[in-house]
């Protein structure tokens, strides 16, 4: 039996960036586009090229390999021509493969916020589509407050949908703006718009203000929309987006589903998923949702109690779907064996072969989870995991040993009066048995450190010179009694590597060196073996 194609659009670099306290750099939405294009989504919306800086930049080249990458911004003003509104110039300028319009499909936001007749609005839609047609575009129409808007106006709603496809958009993609609506009520409108738009030509973005954004999403597949547009973990405005993360497992593992429908997400892909989702509240600095579905910490975990032998024999009996479909693992509290054959694959993926008998390895893993409850996370730091489990089942040459260090922050009023904050490190290292002494300053007291510490390794200097913090995150984390500090830093070298490392202590400084610490180890056990940096993200 031939299934039918569902279409994901991601746009957690656009919708997603709304939520309050996210804030990508162009580094992040590089780093977050390739991670997309890498799971297999269809398009990836990448901002609103000529809106601000960092979108125009990003929009100066492709950013995506396979991905659609999607350019987003209004259609053409009223009384003005395509050739004439700038917007609509800097869009169609933009390096992206598709255009996503969003068009006003409510005549009430019609007259209040374009302050244009609806027939003006109705030719700023076709006028845009077809523009964006013969600039090579893909256009897209994102029909915003569609659901409010049809049941205010259906016969205007309907006609701003017509107007699209007959412009000749790809997609016509119906928007709960507000996040108000109801899953039956999407599905009733849905298959009513149907009956206009084919449904290999309607998409649906839903918002999550009744926590029913994923459950919208799949009312409308069902009534025959075949494009679906979320952000990674559900970020997004006010209650965030539909939550990719929770449809694609569902679309692909749940027989309603998947015996209908495929996506273009690879069985592989889905097996990262939940590597996916926590390298991305890495990124956001927040900690994962433990309870998210599929990927949280817990949605697996069972507390064995008096069915401890039961689910130890036949954990399937317990489980909806199997967890390493989505790369997540089963935590049985009485038993070790999941995470080892997690630890396994992880030792693989840094290349390094171990035998599932070895004895080392429960040591290992005895290390990890040990870290692990003193406060180290490393689904975003694999470079000091693989350095974890080099020094235990491989060697790690010392590069250099670290005798001491001292930091000074001093604030005060400078000659004319200014407050200033100065800070400076003094490093004392051991290099190859020859004593060296650093002192740097820097704009804080962990970057005047890192400036000492890398001042004088002698020749393995040459073996860093391009690496080169990128990011440095705080996270404080309540444990017991004393507060600990966790940083987590990601470095680059010149190849283009990226690689993450952790450093925790009630001490704020000392996790940061020892961040530092791994980052620039990794550096030098890389180079120095000329292995691949496996850890590492290209
Ligand atoms: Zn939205």
């Amino acid at each position: 039996m031939t299934r039918e194609r569902l279409y994901l659009f991601d746009t957690t670099l656009r919708d997603g960036q709304q939520t309050p306290g996210v804030d990508f750099s162009l580094e992040d939405k590089i780093l977050i586009a390739k991670m997309l294009d890498t799971l297999g989504v269809d398009y990836v919306e990448g901002g609103y090229p000529g809106a601000n800086p960092t979108d125009t930049e990003f929009f100066a080249k492709k950013r995506t390999a396979k991905a659609k990458f999607t350019a987003f911004g209004m259609t053409k003003r009223a009384g003005r021509s395509v050739a004439n509104d700038p917007g609509m110039q800097g869009l169609l300028q933009a390096e992206a493969d598709a255009i996503c319009y969003v068009a006003k499909a409510w005549d009430f936001h019609v007259e209040v916020a374009l302050g244009c007749s609806n027939e003006e609005n109705l030719e700023g839609i076709g006028d845009s589509v077809i523009a964006a047609a013969q600039a090579g575009r893909e256009p897209l129409v994102d029909c915003e407050h569609f659901f409010d808007g049809y049941k205010a106006n259906r016969a205007y709603a309907l006609t701003c949908a017509r107007t699209a496809l007959e412009a000749g958009a790809r997609w016509v993609v119906l928007c709960d703006t507000n996040g108000g609506t109801l899953p039956d009520e999407v599905e009733r409108i849905v298959a009513d718009v149907e009956k206009i738009v084919p449904g290999d030509r309607l998409g649906i973005h839903a918002h999550n203000d009744t926590g029913q954004a994923v459950a919208n999403s799949l009312a409308a597949v069902r009534a025959g929309a075949r494009q679906i547009q979320g952000t990674l973990n559900g970020i997004g405005e006010r209650c965030g987006n539909a939550d990719l993360v929770t449809l694609i497992p569902t679309l692909m593992l749940k027989p309603d589903y998947a015996d209908k429908y495929e996506t273009a997400i690879t069985q592989d892909g889905l097996a990262h998923l939940t590597h996916v989702s926590r390298t991305f509240d890495e990124m956001l600095n927040r900690a994962p949702n433990r309870q998210a579905p599929y990927v949280g910490s817990s949605a697996f975990a069972t507390k064995a109690g008096i069915h401890a032998s039961a689910i130890l024999k036949e954990p399937e009996t317990y489980e909806h779907v199997p967890p390493e479909k989505v790369g997540n693992r089963r935590r049985v509290m009485v038993s070790d064996q999941a995470g080892k054959s997690n630890l396994i694959a992880e030792l693989h993926r840094f290349g390094m072969a171990i035998d599932k008998a070895d004895p080392r390895l429960d040591g290992l893993l005895a290390d990890i989870k040990d870290r692990e409850a003193e406060g180290y996370a490393y689904e975003g730091a694999d470079a000091s995991l693989e350095l974890l489990a080099r020094r235990r089942l491989d060697k790690v040459p010392e590069f250099f040993a670290v005798e001491g260090f001292s930091v000074n922050v001093e604030r005060r009023f400078n000659a004319v009066g200014e407050l200033i904050t100065h800070s400076e490190a003094v490093v004392k290292v051991n290099v190859g048995g020859e004593r060296r002494m650093s002192v740097a300053e820097g704009n804080g007291p962990v970057n005047a450190l890192d400036l000492a510490l890398r001042k004088d390794l002698g020749d393995l200097n040459a073996m860093i010179d391009d690496l080169e913090l990128v990011d440095y995150k705080v996270r404080i984390l309540n444990g017991g009694t004393e507060a600990i500090t966790r940083v987590l830093i990601e470095s680059r070298d010149a190849a283009g590597h990226r690689w993450f490392t952790v450093g925790v202590s009630s001490n704020i400084i000392d996790a940061s060196f020892e961040a530092l610490l791994d980052a620039i180890t990794y550096k030098l056990l890389k180079g120095s073996t000329g292995e691949p940096m496996t850890a590492a993200a290209e």
